[in-house]
This record gives C-alpha cells, structure tokens and sequence, in this order.
C-alpha cells in the first residue's frame, strides 16, 4: 500500500514513519510513503500557496490551483476503486477504527495536509473522494492528523504486524474475540510490583481461564472507561465510518 502526503511542510515527516512497525513495513516494502511538496506546483518566484479569503477576515486559505495540479501529477490517470484522495479537516466525520480498516483496502491513498485558516472549499467539494477529522479539536496543520491515519491504517496491512492476532484482538476491533470492546489489560513482569499483584487468572498457564479472564477484563474495562462503546454495540450502530454518510450530493454512500 502506498500513501502520499501532500504538505507545505514535507519535513515534518522526517520523523513519525522512521519507528517500530511503520519503518519496518517501509523498509520491506509492505508500505510505501511519499512526501510530496506542494510548493513543487506553484508557478510564482515565491512558490506562493496561500491568499487572502474573499470576504475577507483574519488569515490566509490555501489556494486550489496547486493542490489539483499536485494530485493530477501525482495521478495523471485516477482509479477511484483503488486510489482514495483524502483532504485532513477538522469539520469531516471523525476518524475511527473503521476508517482505518476501510482506508487499508485502497491499493494509494493520498492525504492532503491543510495548514492556515484552512483550504479552498472548492478541494474538499471537487478534488477530494472525503475529508477526516482525527478529533473535535483545531490543530495548526493537517500533517499530524495525517500521521495519524498513516500509522493506524498502514499498520492494519497483512503481514506490517508481526502477528496478525494482535490487530484482531486489540482495541475498537470488529472482529476476534471481543468485537467492539477495549483490549484487555496487560501485564508483564514482575508479578508482584510494590505489592501490586497481576490477576492470579494470569499466571495460572490455563488457557480457558486466562481467555476467559481477558473477555470479563476488557468487558469491565469498557464498561468503566468507555461505556459509550457499549451503548453503541447494543444499538448495533457501526460508529462515524463514512461508509455510512450521506454524500454531497444527499444520496447515500
Ligand atoms: N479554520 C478551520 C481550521 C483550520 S486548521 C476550522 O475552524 O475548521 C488548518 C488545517 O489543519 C486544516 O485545513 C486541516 O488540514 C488541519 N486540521 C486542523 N484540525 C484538524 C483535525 N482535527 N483533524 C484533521 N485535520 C485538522
């Protein structure tokens, strides 16, 4: 799987992929990610990217012209079954587990990283396949939502973890043995920490009863810390994928 980042700031990047699972999966060649600068498609002395809003007001926008012209390089012939163009947003539906698993079956999928006021509308509404949101809250740019997605998504790829049971078993999974739960808690040594002991359940070597153990716990768990999880599984709904959003247009997706 491939991912293109399109950003102002492609050094931004230099860090978040060059660890753990997400720089292993690079370097064998599971995924692929390219930084793309987008000042590589302005035409002025000053590589401008941004002006001022019609309307005016305070801060500048983030012009359309280069932002097509980058995605239509960067893809000159689209396949919008296998290529998914993904503008970072603060205002689009909120990026979850679902999405992640839904953005991991486009073969590319490429993130646009908004900075300023924001972008043209005209990106959102013509350029891009949907726009995510990582949380109910303004960051100054869109390169660490985009991260985000990266890590999350890319690592949900056939053979990026290790072992494939612990993205089935882990939390906000809809399948495996918990579906819809938190993961259950960890424990590693030592078994008795300044008298803080791990469940017995744990260190018993029972299959049964550890695998029981970890369905109550993370049960439990759930039900303390995110019980909405909860009240969401009983009502059967799937949570905020856009699968499940009405288009621009009002038909359903
Ligand atoms: N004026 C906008 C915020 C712009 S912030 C508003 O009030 O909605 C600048 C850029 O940061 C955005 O274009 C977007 O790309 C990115 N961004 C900010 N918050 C984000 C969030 N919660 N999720 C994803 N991207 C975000």
């Amino acid at each position: 799987m491939t991912f293109h980042l399109l950003t102002i700031f492609p050094d931004f990047f230099q860090g978040p992929f060059n660890h753990g699972v997400v720089a292993r999966a690079v370097k064998s060649g599971l995924l692929e990610i390219k930084v793309h600068d987008l000042r590589a498609w302005t035409k002025d002395f000053h590589k401008t990217v941004d002006d001022r809003p019609f309307g005016g007001g305070e801060g500048m926008v983030m012009k359309p012209e280069p932002l097509f012209e980058a995605v239509e390089a960067i893809w000159p012939r689209r396949d919008p079954a296998r290529q998914r163009i993904v503008l970072m947003s603060a205002q689009g539906p909120l990026f979850d587990q679902r999405t992640a698993h839904r953005l991991s079956g486009y073969e590319e999928v490429l993130l646009i990283c908004g900075r300023y006021e924001g972008v043209d509308e005209r990106v959102g509404e013509y350029l891009a396949d949907e726009e995510i949101s990582i949380g109910d809250y303004v960051l100054s740019g869109g390169e660490l939502a985009a991260a985000v997605v990266v890590d999350s998504t890319g690592r949900l790829m056939p053979g990026v973890l290790g072992n494939e049971d612990s993205a089935r078993r882990e939390s906000f999974s809809e399948a495996g043995s918990a579906p819809g739960l938190l993961d259950c808690p960890h424990y590693t040594r030592p078994a008795d920490f300044r008298g803080w002991r791990v469940p017995e359940a744990l260190l018993g070597g029972n299959h049964a009863a550890i695998e029981k153990w970890r369905r109550e716990a993370a049960r439990e768990k759930t039900r303390r810390l995110r019980p909405d999880l909860l009240a969401r599984a009983a009502a059967g709904s799937g949570g905020t994928d856009q699968e499940s959003a009405i288009k621009k247009d009002g038909t359903e997706v």
